[in-house]
């Protein structure tokens, strides 16, 4: 396989789109056809059409010694090239290594007008016949399959009112929609049992219980890059996650990094790509202060990259049959399970981190990503595309990677 993805971004798209018939042979051009008219009207209110976005492939992506071709949607032109490039360096140093707790998603149940005291020693003593019973009665399937409610608990809000915490452990799926079933369901059982007034009933999106982890370790000596000394790229590192750390505008923005990586995967894999993002903040925030989603430390000379936090995604239900890009999206990455398909994200996210961190403590970002984006500032001007590249070419050798630039090309060469 790798020969074939040997200098994959030289070749064109053409050629990349035979690469993958080759590699993938039941793709059968899913990915432009996309989804069909009457089902994006089956899908969403008021549907007038559908919308497009580049995919491209996240390569050398090397987790748990395990080989994986990642793709990502994004409209942001850089995003790929930079998880590429990070995840070939972490590869040549073991690559990432991952792992995931169990899939237990969170629902809440609001309840109001109470003794907090009473309402929780009631529910202590009906514990364990609730769970059975929503077992029981809103999620058998799940439960054959292993899964199913695991924990009830109560915590209370203020001395009236409280709410009741559900685990249940979501099998394939991201969850959403069976954990608001079980709520609505157990929330009719409560109101039989208890003295109370019942708010709202619905799932967490900060699904603390269902974690993922991944990292990487490159020697100190290997950081070696562009002209500066494998020192002065670990001393950038670290001071850069110090800056994240004690500025939340700059720990935005390097969260925002970290999200273009996993969105971008979440994109292309019909994720609930603003339930990732919204625990992933809500994560950040949980000291007080918001933080950087990952740490960078060192220890036994090597530089330590790890990233962890909460994720709900699926590989079952969801909108994944829907659209034929989602499937082939899972088909290229091997049809991983939605703990394997986290750790993917979760990687990819900490590869784009790295890539952004190197480059702002070397050559600084614009250099790369300007070079990237130079086809879009020629595309927003109307070059014509079969001319971009020139067009590129010019403003690169100009050292002006600007509208103003690709215009003067165009009225140079009288076009
Ligand atoms: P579904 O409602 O599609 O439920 C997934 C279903 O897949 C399960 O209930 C189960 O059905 C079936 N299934 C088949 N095999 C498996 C398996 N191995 N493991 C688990 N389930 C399996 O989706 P989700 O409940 O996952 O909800 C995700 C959707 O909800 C997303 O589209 C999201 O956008 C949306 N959503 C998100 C909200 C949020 O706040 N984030 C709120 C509301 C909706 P069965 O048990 O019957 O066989």
């Amino acid at each position: 396989m790798q020969r074939y993805l040997f200098d994959f971004h030289k070749k064109t798209i053409q050629e990349r789109m035979q690469i993958l018939q080759l590699l993938y042979p039941q793709m059968n051009g899913s990915y432009n056809e996309g989804m069909d008219l009457k089902t994006a009207d089956l899908m969403i209110e008021n549907c007038i059409g559908k919308m497009s976005l580049p995919v491209g492939l996240g390569l050398n992506f090397l987790i748990n010694s395990k080989e994986y071709i990642v793709p990502m949607s994004t409209e942001e032109p850089s995003i790929v090239a930079a998880a590429s490039a990070a995840a070939k360096f972490i590869k040549e140093h073991g690559g990432f290594k991952a792992s995931c707790t169990a899939p237990l998603m969170i629902g809440q149940i609001q309840i109001l007008d109470i003794d907090c005291i009473e309402f929780n020693q009631s529910l202590q003593e009906k514990k364990l016949s609730l769970i059975k019973q929503a077992n029981t009665l809103y999620c058998q399937r799940m439960v054959a399959r292993g899964g199913g409610v695991t924990d009830l608990n109560f915590q209370s809000l203020s001395q009236t009112s409280g709410v009741v915490e559900i685990k249940v452990n979501v099998g394939e799926a991201m969850g959403a929609n069976i954990v608001n079933t079980i709520c609505e369901g157990l929330a009719g059982d409560l109101i039989k049992l208890f003295p109370c007034r019942i708010g709202l009933k619905i799932l967490s999106n900060f699904c603390t219980e269902r974690r993922v982890i991944s990292e990487y370790k490159i020697p100190l000596d290997k950081l070696t890059y562009k002209n500066l000394s494998s020192q002065d790229i670990s001393k950038g590192f670290i001071e850069s996650y110090d800056f994240a750390r004690q500025s939340v505008y700059r720990a935005c923005t390097h969260n925002k990094g970290i999200l273009n990586g996993m969105q971008a995967v979440g994109v292309a894999t019909g994720q609930d790509t603003r339930a990732i993002e919204a625990a992933a903040h809500t994560w950040a925030s949980r000291s007080g202060k918001y933080q950087p989603l990952n740490d960078y430390y060192i220890e036994d000379n090597y530089l330590i990259g790890r990233i962890e936090l909460p994720m709900a995604v699926g590989t079952k239900g969801g909108a994944l049959r829907t659209n034929p890009s989602y499937v082939s999206s899972a088909y290229i990455l091997g049809h991983p399970s939605s703990s394997e398909l986290a750790m993917i994200i979760a990687s990819v996210g900490l590869a784009c981190n790295f890539a952004a961190i190197r480059a702002m403590v070397s050559e600084g970002i614009q250099k790369g990503h300007m070079g990237l984006h130079a086809k879009n500032i020629a595309i927003a001007v109307g070059v014509p595309n079969e001319i971009v590249q020139e067009v590129v070419e010019y403003m690169k050798q100009r050292g002006n990677i600007s509208q103003q630039t690709a215009l003067d090309y165009l009225a140079a060469h009288h076009l």
